[in-house]
């Protein structure tokens, strides 16, 4: 099935496909700063792109995809938090990685092939910058710094359309006192004793002592990691510009190569309606929300419940709905479990349409509504025994790209009882209650009691 994503760059939809010879998709996600922890708005941007990574590895085989994540460990926030605690800056970010690590295991996402972090890589963001120094992309300003020169890439703006006039309001705010033109962006900053504390490197040649832009770690990390051009490259909707269009310009300019095939991007969270703040008391961590009794999946569950190109209202009350929906997924996972016949069946199609609608630019909404519809299929069937290994390979493998790790069924039910009970709550909601009630006898002979809620039921052994 080819999986199809809105383009940002060219605004349409197009099939993601391996470009290298090797046929491994390389794949880059823009990771966290690491100076406090990551909020549920981040994780959607993860959890989604973990999807993602599910779908494709699906798609082209475990093998044939490659990766990257990034772990920004020097900038002005993790600096600033560093001088704020009193204590190193590997010490603030070692922290911080950890907690990133453990709400993305909590999450069920998969680990990155490689997650490089910005510190370990300064020689080849230093490489780099002097490759753009050397071909008239970058100049050393008089402070030591050196910038990149916007003018001399006439492809700039191609990724957020951004206008000349506006670029230059949009960057003013920026430090201007060094560069040529308002609206080019720092790719070495000169160290700054009162603001970077003991933090500086060797810089590239001719310029200061100091420290890299931020731009600068993705282009050369992406480099090093997965080459000069990659099949996609993603992150949440607030890094396309500048962030992404500098990577562009940084890349293409040094590498002289196509530097993405795909750009792919995730709206924004909200919370409450609103945007997240501390101040509105609407700001949440998974830390947050699992000391308030929910569990890490149901947050899985409720940030994978809209479209990622839409922005997404996040509440207390979706998680319940998610919790709940986990139930029923967990449920019928049981069930099938339960009732399996070991007969040999030939594949079950019912779950292709949810695989349907996740292929076709990750329509999360859509693929859920047809996960729920399929287990109306099933009870609506009276469940052929047949084919119910069938279905619960297929269910099994849906539940595997979600990425939802359920715990695994109690299975103690034998499935002549499963059966009787579907048979009652087919006849239950036929309202053939004298059926029901003559079945739900034959279920108290067998020693089982059957406890009906509005849209499911419970078995339970009668006790003796
Ligand atoms: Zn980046």
């Amino acid at each position: 099935m080819a999986i199809k994503l809105f383009d940002s760059l060219t605004r349409e939809l197009r099939e993601l496909k391996p470009s290298h010879p090797d046929g491994v998709f390389r794949f880059y996600n823009c990771g966290p700063t690491v100076y406090a922890p990551a909020h549920i708005g981040n994780f959607r941007t993860f959890v989604v792109n973990d999807v993602l990574r599910r779908l494709l590895e699906l798609e082209f085989g475990a093998d044939k995809v490659k990766h990257v994540r990034n772990l920004t460990d020097v900038d002005d926030r993790t600096i600033g938090q560093s001088k704020k605690e009193g204590r190193p800056l590997a010490e603030i970010t070692k922290k911080w990685t950890e907690k990133f690590w453990a709400d993305c295991k909590a999450l069920n996402c998969l680990d990155p092939h490689e997650q490089p972090t910005a510190t370990s890589h300064i020689r080849e963001q230093v490489d780099m910058i002097e490759c753009l120094m050397e071909k008239g992309n970058a100049y050393r300003a008089a402070d030591g710094s050196v910038y990149f020169k916007i003018s001399s890439f006439r492809e700039y703006g191609a990724l957020s359309r951004i206008k000349e006039r506006e670029l230059k309001i949009t960057n003013s705010a920026f430090d201007s006192d060094h560069k040529d033109s308002v609206s080019d962006f720092a790719l070495w900053k000169a160290y700054k004793p009162e603001d970077d504390g003991d933090v500086k490197w060797p810089g590239p040649r001719g310029a200061s002592e100091g420290r890299p832009g931020w731009h600068i770690e993705c282009s050369a990390m992406i480099k090093k990691h997965l080459g000069e051009t990659i099949d996609l490259h993603t992150g949440g909707v607030d890094l396309l510009f500048p962030h992404h269009e500098n990577e562009i310009a940084q890349s293409q300019c040094c590498n002289g190569q196509l530097f993405s095939r795909h750009w792919y991007h995730s709206e924004h969270l909200l919370v409450d309606g609103t945007t997240m703040s501390k101040s509105k008391g609407n700001y949440y961590t998974l830390s947050d929300l699992v000391e308030k009794g929910y569990s890490p999946m149901a947050v899985r569950y409720a940030l994978l419940s809209g479209h990622p190109k839409k922005q997404l209202n996040f509440t207390l009350k979706s998680l319940h709905d998610a919790e709940e929906a986990l139930t029923g997924i967990r449920w019928f996972q049981g069930l099938l479990s339960n009732a399996i016949d070991p007969t040999p069946a030939p594949p079950s199609d019912l779950f292709d349409s949810t695989l349907a609608a996740l292929c076709d630019d990750l329509n999360f909404p859509k693929a859920l509504g047809e996960l729920h519809s399929a287990f109306t299929v099933i009870r609506g069937g009276g469940l052929p025994k047949e084919k119910i290994s069938a279905h619960l390979s297929a269910l099994e493998l849906v539940i595997q790209v979600f990425g939802f790790k359920l715990e695994k069924p109690k299975s103690s039910i034998p499935s002549a009882i499963t059966a009787l009970a579907e048979k009652r709550w087919a006849a239950k909601q036929a309202k053939d209650f004298a059926t029901a009630d003559g079945l739900r006898r034959e279920l108290a002979a067998a020693g089982w009691s059957m406890l009906d809620g509005k849209t499911d039921y419970k078995l339970e052994p009668l006790k003796k």
